[in-house]
């Protein structure tokens, strides 16, 4: 029997495939990264399904490459040793609910958009983080990918919601790891040795989960989502951010430096634009805003007035005393933008406006937040050396112990030329933030080879041990990560 027969017995022809229309799709993400093919593309609905392919492929030695959306702008679906692409989408239960303890736990293909329903239909008492992402990805990958949220500034990066984790292994072993191991409940990681690890920001390289518990969070009665816009970044990163995070009055703090093109579909730009100039402020990098949410949560409306009063104090002081020239618009008055102001929160949709010349890619980083400043304005003279605008994205994590620095490279995939570009640049904005003690995550292979380059050996060595004892074969996600 070959080996699309046998993948037949296991999924049924109606999912699988090694037609190369479908397998066009697998091959190439949005960003810069060179394309690769599968030879097949499988969609599994069971856990036994998957124990079986991977079984499979550890017998014959085929590469599997786990995928839910694809939209981690890093090449990290990309196959390049070919083999077969499975495809998480009809893995998309809700395995359980509960309330008491605050979590779920849900399978791979369970997504934001999914996430945002059942939040807004049955789960009303609760909320989660929610990225920037488009609402079709994975909410599990986002969590072993140590993504960014709309919690994290409260709460850190998504990883740390992760309670439990079922995982196939490279021989088709089902493993559990958190308090699920031992007790029927998904709801911490501690008091044992903590193995999520060999999961987590791994890229699929270990393990194969299928399912994940994840904590809610309780949803403050009272929330207002208010916005300081600035001329000049260095307004907010002078004193201000950092008096802001430790009065851990907002649950939320991001944004970024933007212009119109990229801020399509995220902020009504030009209004913004118009309402700036209207106070007769100039942007200090021409076209450039910084626009900053802040979300103040609270018990009562007697609280959040009290923090409101707060920010205003801060704002104004920072205005008088370090000469900025900061506007802070409370949620009354947005006015007719107020449903676009609200896009990026509830529920994101910006892709189409990011992907018009049909290429994304961006290097996003965690740095430390005094060095934030540094970042973006080292960033800005490397886009400006390439002609390109740049955007960059911030939030102060968990109150501020460290922050998130992207910047975002819309581009034109079908030029060479760009493509070209682009591929420099984002090496030197790497190697930027690697300079400024950042650490780019989602990290794509050629980028985790410059950073394990600079690690300490004894780390990388560790790294490979662990890949190589848990797939022996190299069957699982090879090519990614730096480890050959
Ligand atoms: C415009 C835009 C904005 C974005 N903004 C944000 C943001 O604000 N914050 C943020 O965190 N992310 C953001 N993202 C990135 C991305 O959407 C998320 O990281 C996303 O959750 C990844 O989900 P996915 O379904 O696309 O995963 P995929 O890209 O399909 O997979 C991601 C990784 O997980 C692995 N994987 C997939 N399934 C499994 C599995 N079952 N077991 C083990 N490994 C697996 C894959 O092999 C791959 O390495 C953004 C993306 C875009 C396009």
């Amino acid at each position: 029997m070959d080996v699309l027969e046998k993948l037949n017995n296991i999924f049924g022809e109606d999912f699988v495939s090694n037609r190369p229309e479908e397998l066009y799709v697998y091959s190439r993400d949005m960003t810069e990264n060179p394309p690769s093919t599968p030879d097949y593309v499988v969609m599994p609905e069971s856990v036994e399904q998957v124990q079986e392919v991977v079984k499979l492929a550890n017998q014959l030695k085929i590469p599997i490459t786990p995928y839910v959306a694809g939209s981690n702008v890093g090449g990290l679906t990309i196959p390049y040793e070919h083999g077969i692409v499975l495809d998480f989408k009809r893995m998309k239960k809700v395995i359980e609910i509960d309330r008491e303890n605050m979590y779920i736990v849900v399978e791979p293909g369970f997504t934001f958009g999914h996430l945002r329903k059942l939040l807004d239909e049955e789960l009303t008492e609760f909320e989660y983080s929610f990225p920037f992402a488009p609402p079709y990805s994975s909410v599990t990958a986002n969590a072993l990918l140590h993504g960014l949220g709309s919690l994290s500034h409260k709460y850190g990066s998504m990883n740390e919601y992760i309670n439990g984790l079922e995982v196939v292994l490279a021989t088709g072993e089902l493993l559990r790891v958190g308090s699920c191991a031992i007790s029927p409940f998904w709801n911490m990681r501690s008091p044992l040795p903590d193995l999520m690890g060999l999961f987590i920001g791994f890229q699929g390289t270990t393990g194969i989960v299928t399912k994940c518990g994840v904590s809610l969070w309780p949803k403050p009665p009272f929330q207002a989502h208010c916005m300081i816009f600035s001329t000049d970044p260095a307004d907010i990163y002078h004193s201000l951010i950092f008096k802001l995070c430790r009065s851990q009055i907002c649950q939320e703090i991001g944004g970024g430096l933007l212009n119109t093109a990229i801020a399509e579909g995220i902020l009504p730009m030009e209004k913004l634009e118009g309402l700036i100039s209207m106070m007769g402020f100039t942007p200090k990098y021409e076209g450039l805003y910084f626009a900053n949410l802040c979300t103040l949560w609270g018990c009562s409306q007697d609280a959040l007035r009290a923090k409101y009063k707060f920010l205003v104090k801060l704002v104004n002081e920072t205005n008088d005393k370090e000469d900025a020239n900061l506007v802070l618009l409370r949620p009354e008055e947005y006015g007719e933008m107020g449903k676009e102001m609200m896009t990026p929160i509830n529920l994101p949709v910006q892709i189409p406006g990011l992907l018009k010349e049909g290429g994304l890619t961006w290097v996003g980083s965690y740095v430390p937040l005094s060095r934030w400043l540094e970042g973006c304005l080292r960033g800005i003279e490397i886009h400006k050396k390439y002609d390109r605008v740049p955007g960059v994205l911030h939030r102060p994590m968990k109150y501020g112990h460290y922050g998130v620095q992207r910047f975002l490279i819309p581009f034109n995939k079908s030029s060479e030329q760009d493509i070209q570009d682009v591929t420099a640049m984002c090496k030197e904005l790497v190697e930027m933030i690697l300079d400024i003690g950042g650490m780019p995550y989602k990290m794509p292979n050629w980028v985790a080879k410059i950073m394990m380059d600079r690690a300490d050996p004894h780390f990388f060595q560790l790294l490979k041990t662990i890949k190589h004892t848990l797939d022996p074969n190299g069957i699982l996600n090879p090519g990614k990560l730096g480890i050959d």
